[in-house]
């Protein structure tokens, strides 16, 4: 299976380094094709996703820095569900928030509508509606809705997206996340 890496080069590099390490275990491993996205314009993430999308094969997506299990990157391949992903903390400074819903206190908007205003925390769970994009499987449906913009609410558009056709993200236990803040 296709796995992305999106990755800002020359940036927060202690906290990509464990992911990376990651990654070069997997590379011999033919059960994932490995794709290095370099994200340095802000629609350079939604552009890739966008294209991957559009191929129509499920796809998951490791971000710069989470750092998952074998176990859990195999059992989230493995799943017959459409739309898997991992719990991860959002911010190490405050580890009670452990998220499988993305969370925000931002006003999301896709088109012209505003959607939602605020999303709590959500914990242990075994279906998510919303969910960030930290460790996750999509499978498209469709072409992809959206014009590519700012990376910092994609997830957030697309998991509301999924989750009006009924998609929820199935959740298969927790990741590190080495984000510092
Ligand atoms: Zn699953």
């Amino acid at each position: 299976m296709k796995l992305l890496h999106p990755y800002l080069p020359g940036s927060r590099e202690s906290e990509q380094r464990e992911t990376l390490a990651f990654l070069e275990q997997l590379k011999d491993n033919t059960n994932y094709t490995i794709e290095h996205i370099k994200t340095i314009d802000e629609l350079d993430y939604e552009t890739a996703i966008k294209y991957h999308w559009n191929q129509g094969e499920p796809f998951i997506i490791l971000e710069q820095d989470n750092v998952p299990t074998l176990e859990i990157l195999d059992s989230i391949r493995n799943c017959s569900e459409p739309i898997c992903a991992a719990n991860y903390i959002l911010n190490m400074k405050d580890r009670k928030n452990v998220v499988s819903q993305y969370m925000s206190n931002r006003i999301i908007t896709a088109g012209n509508a505003t959607l939602i205003k605020a999303i709590k925390y959500v914990t242990n769970e075994e279906y998510a509606d919303l969910y960030g994009f930290g460790l996750v499987k999509i499978t498209p449906f469709g072409r992809y809705p959206f014009m590519p913009s700012n990376w910092r609410d994609m997830d957030s558009r697309l998991s509301i997206y999924t989750s009006k056709y009924g998609y929820k993200a199935h959740i298969h236990g927790t990741i590190k996340h080495n984000h510092a803040k």
